[in-house]
């Protein structure tokens, strides 16, 4: 038959489906089915929201059957095995042209398999990132999608519907094919940790070195959230360090355990990174700072060993904002590596992806939702092929402005004792790349000694191994 009258299903109704399919309830033109693998979940959703007008299925047969053609199911459930599970059991009941949706926090090499394996069924699959948690699920996420022309046609109406909105224009554009949704979605949830990283050394060069209490703090992160640093981030940092925390009466950041965990996504891009060549130092920092954070013996030892920590120096006029600008100036750092990432995905997986439509969707309904990405969307309006998002001449202006106090900034936590890998490491990508030369050259050396790598000349042409004299 013309199957059912759903024109979207939601499968997995943990937080995020039943979040989901409470949004796409909400829009317009929406029918929703919902089905989800123990009953009682759809039950939940039922009693506590059955007035919107759910068609609920207890098993996926009935689900299958409320959908309209060509159906159209969003999986929500763990990623990995249970992904696996249900797209098997769609798979099984779908028909040509039907469209299998993945908005779990999928590996996009999964989502690559995924999609070839169902496109060889005559199926759609379609893996999209969906940012901004709990609340972005309900009220408007940042959508990703990846997957073909064909199914964004059925697909993007309904994504536009559900999509956070900023500057007027919904955050979803269908990214690429097969798994560039996913792999966006895994660069930005990097930049994030970057993002994390380089808030979290600012806030303790300013209580550390300069002496600032809790609360001053939070007065600090709200006037920066009014300049170009405005965003969700810096404005839920005033907001963390607001909290009181009722047992002990302290500020609730100094009773947290500082020992950062991860759920991976991090992780994969550093290894992505990795593997492509492209030196996304500031989320690696932030992955490693993460990881140091969370070795307590270590930590413990290694403390004993070094008691006598070096003072920290007297702070100069001007050094919150010296820090702001720090801060700014590795944040471009940050985003900069990030979207050369996407590049060198884009090449690697044969995507076409455009960059500045990147910046323009995350700017609503995710983490890193941010002022600065509007300067992006125009960066690359301005010029798509930008070498560098360091060279567009806002941001150059930017950097050039803060690049005197960003230097003051990591030379006073070097001698102060306190950590700054995001500030430090950005500030060496930025004078690795502005350099006239580097060291390369010697590592070059090195390398055709002990290996015959060989190595290239500045003044001519070709390939060239020297029949190094060893001094005896
Ligand atoms: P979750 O805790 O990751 O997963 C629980 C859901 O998965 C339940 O509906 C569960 O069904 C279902 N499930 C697990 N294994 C299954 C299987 N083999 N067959 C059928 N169903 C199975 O749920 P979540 O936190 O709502 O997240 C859903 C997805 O969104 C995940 O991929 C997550 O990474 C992603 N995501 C989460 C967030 C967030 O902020 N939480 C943000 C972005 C993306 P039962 O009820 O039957 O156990």
């Amino acid at each position: 038959g013309d199957g059912g009258q759903a024109n979207i299903g939601v499968i997995g109704l943990a937080v995020m489906g039943s979040n989901l399919a409470r949004n796409l309830a909400s829009r317009e033109g929406n029918t929703v089915a919902v089905y989800n693998r123990t009953y009682a979940r759809t039950q939940e959703l039922m009693d506590e929201h059955g007035d919107m007008g759910f068609i609920a299925s207890e098993d996926i047969d009935g689900f299958v059957a409320s959908l309209s053609k060509p159906r159209t199911a969003i999986i929500m459930v763990q990623a990995g095995k249970g992904t696996d599970a249900v797209i098997g059991q769609l798979a099984e009941r779908f028909e040509e042209g039907d469209i299998i949706v993945d908005g779990g926090n999928a590996n996009f090499h999964d989502t690559i398999r995924r999609e070839h394996d169902l496109r060889d069924k005559g199926l759609n699959f379609v893996g999209t990132g969906i940012s901004g948690g709990e609340e972005g699920a309900l009220k408007g996420p940042s959508i990703m999608p990846g997957g073909s022309d064909e199914a964004w046609e059925t697909l993007g109406p309904i994504l536009r519907s559900i999509a956070a909105v900023a500057e007027g224009e919904p955050c979803v554009t269908h990214v690429g094919t097969d798994g560039a949704g996913h792999f966006v979605k895994m660069v930005h949830n990097g930049i994030e940790y970057a993002d994390m990283q380089l808030i979290a050394e600012s806030y303790d060069l300013l209580r550390r070195v300069g002496g600032h209490s809790t609360d001053d703090l939070v007065k600090v992160f709200e006037q920066w959230n009014e300049g170009d640093l405005e965003s969700y981030l810096i404005e839920i940092t005033g907001e963390v360090l607001k909290q009181q925390d009722p047992e002990s009466g302290k500020a609730l950041v100094d009773v947290i355990r500082d020992e950062a965990g991860s759920k991976g996504t991090g992780v994969w891009t550093v290894q992505n990174a990795v593997g492509l060549g492209v030196p996304v130092s500031g989320i690696g920092e932030a992955v490693f700072a993460r990881a140091v954070s969370s070795k307590p013996a270590q930590r413990a030892a290694v403390r004993q060993a070094f008691p006598d920590r070096p003072d920290v120096v007297d702070v100069p006029d001007g050094f919150e904002d010296d820090v702001r600008a720090a801060l700014y100036a590795s944040k471009v750092v940050a985003y900069a590596q990030g979207f050369d990432l996407i590049i060198a995905g884009a090449k690697e997986y044969d995507w076409d992806i455009s960059l500045g439509d990147m910046a323009k969707i995350w700017r609503g309904g995710c983490i890193i939702r941010a002022q600065f990405l509007n300067r992006i969307v125009e960066a690359y309006d301005k010029n798509p092929e930008l070498e560098s998002l360091l060279v567009d001449p806002y941001f150059a202006d930017a950097v050039k402005e803060g690049e005197a106090a960003w230097r003051r900034i990591v030379g006073i936590a070097a001698a102060s004792g306190v950590p700054a890998p995001g500030f430090s490491s950005a500030l060496a990508y930025f004078d690795s790349l502005a350099s006239d030369r580097l060291p390369a050259s010697l590592i070059q050396g090195l390398r055709d000694f002990f290996g015959a790598h060989t190595y290239q000349r500045v003044d001519k042409d070709g390939t060239f191994h020297t029949l190094w004299s060893e001094d005896d």
